[in-house]
């Protein structure tokens, strides 16, 4: 871990009551997620009606009640067809960040299609406007054991953190990947370099049973969710929270595709605006940038 601390950093530790938690949006369409892959070639994506700015729009507003800020990582693919999105986004002082340019795992990609991929994004995004730009996320957290040349790559575009560890490989107690983190938060590993990593959540007591974000937010009792973010914010940890503009999106088309993935892409999306309010009301949450 580093040493140097950040304001959010120095407000969890003087008031672990207090916690300061991380509040990241993953901007994409429901008809691109991976679940749908399979359903809706890439070749398709532009027969299909735009409904991100369904859910965006009502989270850019209830983010503004609370005051509060978030990272939004973007698909470079979306944001130049919509860039008047991106605009809006910096106009209300939110962090950007990359989510790849058009959804691909990055255990599905060479190395050189990843550079290519998130520097086609970064440019696009810089082109935009997002004069500092620093955080990535890869789709479906995707960078894995056999993936981890993508955090080198990630430095050497510059950027400065990487969201996409999924809790599957958190904490890490075996090789290659061995730390005693403890808890979720922000840490390094000595091959990651120059970058900062910030880990999907896992449940306290529950190593690798990812909570507070996506299909899993919707899926548990506010209650677990509430109790996992109290436990690990009464140890001063942090909680980073996911969340997608179409799971505020209750009304949109449905796919007929097999259960496992109706259930995971629909599941308790009609709750999930009042769901996600509550947990504005009772934690508070800042930017990844806020955390560096
Ligand atoms: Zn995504």
């Amino acid at each position: 871990m580093t040493e140097e601390k950040n304001s959010a950093t120095r407000r969890n530790d003087q008031n672990s009551n207090s916690v300061t938690n991380i509040l990241s949006v993953d901007i994409e369409d429901y008809y691109q997620v991976e679940g749908f892959k399979k359903k809706i070639a890439f070749s398709e994506w532009e027969k299909y009606e735009s409904r991100f700015h369904l859910g965006l729009e009502w989270l850019l507003h209830i983010l503004d009640s609370h005051k509060t800020k978030a990272t939004f990582f973007i698909l470079g693919w979306i944001a130049e067809r919509h860039p008047q999105w991106i605009s809006e986004i910096l106009r209300k002082g939110h962090e950007i960040g990359v989510h790849g340019w058009r959804h691909r795992r990055i255990d599905a990609l060479t190395p050189d299609e990843f550079r290519a991929d998130i520097m086609r994004t970064i440019e696009l995004l810089k082109g935009l406007g997002v004069d500092d730009l620093r955080g990535h996320r890869a789709p479906s957290f995707s960078i894995t054991p056999g993936t981890r040349w993508a955090w080198e790559i990630i430095d050497e575009c510059g950027l400065k953190y990487d969201a996409s560890l999924s809790a599957r490989y958190f904490p890490a107690k075996n090789a290659p990947w061995v730390c005693s983190n403890p808890g979720p938060q922000r840490f390094k590993f000595n091959e990651t370099k120059g970058i900062d990593l910030f880990p999907q959540a896992y449940l306290p007591l529950f190593d690798h049973i990812p909570f507070a974000g996506g299909g899993y937010f919707r899926l548990y009792p506010y209650k677990l969710t509430h109790w996992g973010m109290k436990r690990w914010n009464s140890r001063g940890v942090p909680v980073m929270v996911y969340v997608h503009p179409w799971e505020f999106d209750p009304d949109q088309p449905q796919f007929k595709v097999n259960l496992p993935r109706r259930f995971k892409h629909y599941v308790n999306l009609e709750t999930n605006r009042e769901k996600f309010a509550q947990l504005l009301q009772d934690f508070k949450f800042a930017p990844c940038r806020d955390f560096l």
